[in-house]
């Protein structure tokens, strides 16, 4: 039998009616042997997550004041869990045992961790389950660096002797055995890497949302979900401002050739979005697999007759963003012109110096500065294969009045980027939704 280890977010563990939805879930499947909740987050609009209260905390306890009445409100959510669950634990000495270490400052990092650890114990007890402590298996360098060979060995070595485990999410230890977190978000980094140490054939991610969308749901109503997608696509559309997993959750699992599974804990039956390592007929069957995009992008123009003539023109561009700790986002080139795309918050103060820097080291004709771009990437790989890609995108935002202002098709063929200008952004998302998936 295969495994799967199946990672929790906050809000499918938020109160008891999610705990009962999630062990449900895990035993629905005997091959669910490794389990990685986060800690319960908001119930409705306005709560607070337990690791933002728990923060606040260590920030109370820093400041001299009393965090005494905000630890009870933690403490209130895991008691509540307990009792409407009906789990004969009593939690209220390690309760106290947490409140104490906090005041005591044992560290941020131990403190934000409290809130994975103590609702891992509470489900592992709910399922009947063995409790793995990551601080013995999840490891980091002592400046902080995700050990990662150490970590997949510990790991491994703790599942010979515990076939079924809960394994909290989002923090691990340094070599001295001091608690140390990835950065937020980072339960979906913890399943990855369990993922990883079980060989499983599958990560399943569980979440509050069917899967990754086609477009982000505040431009285009109901876009549809994606049912498929490999790891490429999501690294492109997630650089492009698309969120559903912490960006580092993809490198162990695409690594070892595990998909992940996003799915609906309130929606068991959807069966979400499946990321996979290597496309598949699948991947070249629909046209596009997503859009998404971003504002506040400047563009710089430079052009210099006979450029392409000139040795070293474009290193010395480049050397100039980067003596600035300036990175660029794309370089598009024309015969006598290069651009330079720089994200609006890179390039803030920095703009005029870079551009003097530019005009001694590369004396060029001109250079032009043009900021409120937006970028738009059309991402799948669908693209590769089929004719007419383009030709639909560029017609669809012809159709709809847009002027295109800057464009790059990586050589992969897994994209089609344009810049449009900001105000034009969301007409420009909607217009290429619409022509690729229909109204
Ligand atoms: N609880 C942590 C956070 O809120 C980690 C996580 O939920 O993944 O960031």
């Amino acid at each position: 039998m295969g495994i799967k280890v199946v990672k929790f977010g906050g809000s499918s563990l938020c109160d008891a009616e999610h705990f009962k939805k999630v062990r449900e879930i895990v035993l629905d499947d005997p091959a669910r042997c490794y389990v990685v909740p986060s800690a319960p987050g908001k119930r409705f609009d306005g709560d607070e997550k337990v690791t933002d209260l728990l923060y606040r905390c260590y920030r109370m306890v820093e400041l001299n004041q009393s965090h005494e009445e905000v630890f009870a409100r933690i403490a209130d959510r895991y008691l509540s869990i307990v009792e409407e669950l009906g789990i004969d634990f009593d939690m209220r000495p390690i309760l106290s045992e947490t409140c104490d270490a906090i005041r005591r400052r044992r560290s941020v990092d131990f403190a934000a961790s409290r809130g994975e650890y103590l609702c891992g114990i509470v489900l592992a007890k709910y399922l009947g389950w063995d409790f793995i402590d990551p601080v013995d298996v999840i490891k980091f360098d002592r400046r902080g660096a995700f050990a990662a060979e150490w970590t997949n060995e510990m790991l491994m070595r703790a599942m010979e002797d515990h076939p079924r485990a809960v394994i909290p999410g989002f923090y691990g230890s340094y070599p001295n055995g001091d608690v140390h977190t990835f950065s937020r978000g980072g339960s979906d980094v913890s399943g990855a890497i369990v993922a990883r140490a079980a060989e499983a054939d599958v990560y399943e991610n569980w979440t509050d949302v069917n899967g990754f969308l086609m477009a982000d749901p505040r431009v285009v109503d109901n876009p549809r979900t994606i049912r498929q997608l490999t790891y490429r696509e999501l690294r492109e559309l997630s650089y492009m401002g698309a969120t559903v997993l912490h960006e580092e959750a993809i490198f162990p699992v695409h690594k070892a050739g595990i998909p992940t599974n996003i799915r609906n804990t309130n929606n068991p039956e959807d069966p979400g979005t499946l990321i996979v390592a290597q496309p598949t007929e699948e991947s070249f069957a629909t046209p596009i697999t997503g859009i998404a995009g971003h504002k506040d992008f400047t563009l710089i123009t430079i052009d210099k007759a006979m450029m392409n003539a000139e040795y070293g023109f474009g290193r010395r561009v480049l050397q100039a963003l980067e003596d600035f700790d300036v990175s660029f986002e794309h370089l598009p080139t024309g015969i006598d012109t290069m651009c330079v795309i720089v994200s609006d918050r890179e390039l803030s103060t920095r703009k005029d110096q870079i551009i003097q820097r530019i005009r001694q080291t590369c004396q060029p004709d001109s250079i032009e500065i043009q900021s409120g771009l937006a970028l738009i990437a059309t991402v799948g790989y669908g693209m590769v294969r089929r004719r007419g890609t383009a030709a639909k995108l560029f017609k669809a935002l012809y159709e709809a009045d847009v002027n295109v202002r800057m464009i790059d098709q990586g050589s992969s063929e897994l994209n089609i980027i344009v810049g449009v200008d900001t105000a034009d952004f969301e007409t420009a998302m909607r217009a290429i939704y619409h022509a690729f998936v229909g109204a």
